[in-house]
């Protein structure tokens, strides 16, 4: 599996973007993002990708778990994060 790293953004409605465009079948609504799973065989989109405060939340309707799908994307949970001050 290839390693991903999602790009330095400034806020997590430009993560989730950046996240969609990694999965098939992205589309915007109104909280987010709907794509297909990455995790399992997904011929509808069955992934919420949702931006909150200072993550991005994975939400599988088919009962994936975050994690399976930070792995399918290459990522890991930490990419969720936005952070705004350096730690
Ligand atoms: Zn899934």
């Amino acid at each position: 599996m290839n390693v991903w790293r999602p790009p330095h953004c400034a806020d997590t409605a430009a993560l989730a973007k950046t996240i969609a465009q990694r999965c098939q079948h992205a589309t915007p609504v109104h909280n987010g993002w709907q794509a297909s799973c990455p995790a399992h065989e997904d011929d509808r989109p069955a992934l919420s990708i949702t931006p909150t405060a200072d993550r991005v939340l994975l939400r599988c309707h088919a009962g994936c778990t975050t994690p399976d799908i930070v792995t399918a994307l290459g990522m890991s949970m930490a990419d969720l994060f936005v952070w705004s001050h350096a730690r």
